[in-house]
């Protein structure tokens, strides 16, 4: 191989890698059916494209984009897809990841499945559990008292203060 043929090789190489990366980040999206169900064209109208972006197709805000991330105000977490209640102020902690974070969710408020989009290692997705949109990850690095730390994008929720 001369040196023309390996840079160009190397060129190509990246490409794949840029090419994959989009895909490598994404969350699964939960099949239904869910007790809100709508089509694509309606989900597109209501959102914004980050927030379809995030809900419908499983992608991630930027960290610390969201202004729901420094509330503290006691209230409410709902669903910007169908105004499902999902968090309590009362569960959110500052993680300082640059997503909102709680230890908890609200009974019955979220659904949860194995996200497989990275190879070599399986991430707790969880999701809406009446319209099924995308919300966040759940890990086991939270504080008391679950040890969890429901890490959500704030473009997938609306607050509403108590
Ligand atoms: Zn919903």
């Amino acid at each position: 191989m001369n040196r023309r043929t390996f840079a160009l090789t190397g060129l190509a190489a990246a490409t794949a890698l840029v090419a994959f990366r989009p895909t490598a980040s994404r969350a699964d999206i939960a099949e239904g059916p869910f007790p809100v169900t709508r089509t694509d064209a309606e989900w597109r109208t209501m959102l914004s494209d980050e927030a379809y972006d995030v809900m419908r197709t499983g992608g991630t805000e930027r960290a610390f984009s969201s202004p729901l991330n420094d509330i503290s105000d006691m209230g409410t977490f709902h669903c910007k897809g169908c105004d499902n209640p999902l968090y309590s102020s009362e569960t959110k902690f500052m993680s300082g990841t640059g997503w909102p974070s709680f230890t908890s969710a609200l009974p019955d408020a979220i659904g949860t499945m194995d996200d497989r989009q990275f190879l070599f290692f399986v991430r707790t997705e969880c999701h809406c559990a009446r319209c099924g949109s995308h919300l966040g990850h759940i890990f086991e690095d939270g504080p008391e008292p679950t040890g969890l730390r429901h890490c959500i994008n704030g473009v997938a929720m609306t607050f509403q203060a108590a």
